[in-house]
């Protein structure tokens, strides 16, 4: 099966497209506004390295497109994968997958900061000290790569269908760039919108130089499940954590040679030792 014109996914997978421009954009100019962390010098050559390596993924994306189709395809023949095992009502069957996939996204970024081989990728998201909107797409290609391997595993055990995929990625982008934005929204707001979803405070706890605040709050779509595996953390005062890697100060790393390099040439400097077991 290939997708057509009048296919959903087609429509799901370019109105994504369309989706993030227009929160870039919204969120750019709310942290121009009220931001977070004020002062920011180098915002424009900041969110156009960012972009600039966000389209190295979507060109590298595209090209496993074709093998998610294929084994999401595969799965709903046969049928087969855990939401499969017996009927369910169609609603049962749409919240299993958006949970399921929420949850493993939540598992495969806490393997990321577990695994050395998986935090040497990983880092370089981690290693943005003027975290904006824009941080949200800025992922080393290796990262989405190996995440896009471990998809391919985990989609068809899930029993997610292509379409479940592509509304689960449409929700929970904007939600990505809104949590890495630097829009300072009232701490009440914050509070409230933290019961559900992930927030700005919550996720710049995450980004923090200290190494127990970065291991925490690892959820990117549904704040449910740092509360119940234990990982959600807070800081009274966000504006006041530092955000970025001690080791990636130099000014190289922050260029895109440097960031594509970063996982072959710098030391994953991470205490994997002393982090507390896996739940
Ligand atoms: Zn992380
Ligand atoms: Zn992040």
């Amino acid at each position: 099966m290939s997708p057509t014109e009048t296919d959903p996914t087609v429509w799901l997978h370019h109105g994504r497209s369309f989706l993030a421009a227009v929160m870039l954009a919204a969120l750019w100019t709310g942290e121009s506004v009220t931001p977070i962390f004020p002062g920011r010098q180098r915002r424009l050559s900041h969110i156009a390295t960012n972009l600039a390596l966000a389209a190295i993924n979507a060109v590298i994306a595209s090209g496993f497109a074709f093998a998610i189709l294929a084994v999401t395809e595969w799965a709903r023949t046969r049928p087969f994968g855990l939401l499969n095992l017996t009927p369910l009502p169609v609603g049962l069957h749409w919240l299993g997958a958006i949970l399921l996939l929420d949850c493993w996204q939540y598992g495969w970024h806490r393997l990321n900061h577990r695994v050395p081989l998986l935090w040497r990728f990983h880092a370089v998201h981690h290693s943005d000290a003027e975290m904006d909107a824009s941080s949200g797409v800025r992922f080393h290609t290796g990262e989405m790569v190996l995440s896009f391997l471990a998809r391919l595993a985990v989609l068809p055990l899930i029993g997610l269908t292509l379409t479940q995929l592509l509304v689960y990625e449409f929700v929970s982008l904007p939600v990505i760039l809104f949590h890495h934005s630097n829009l300072r929204i009232s701490s009440r707001v914050d509070r409230w919108l933290r019961w559900v979803i992930v927030t700005p405070w919550m996720h710049s706890v995450h980004h923090s130089r200290w190494q127990p605040e970065t291991d925490s709050n690892y959820t990117s779509f549904l704040s449910v499940w740092d509360r119940l595996f234990g990982s959600f953390r807070l800081r009274d005062k966000p504006a006041e954590i530092s955000l970025g890697l001690d080791n990636y100060k130099e000014s190289e790393w922050r260029q895109l040679p440097g960031m594509l390099a970063a996982p072959f040439t710098k030391s994953p400097s991470h205490d994997f030792a002393t982090q507390k077991p896996l739940q």
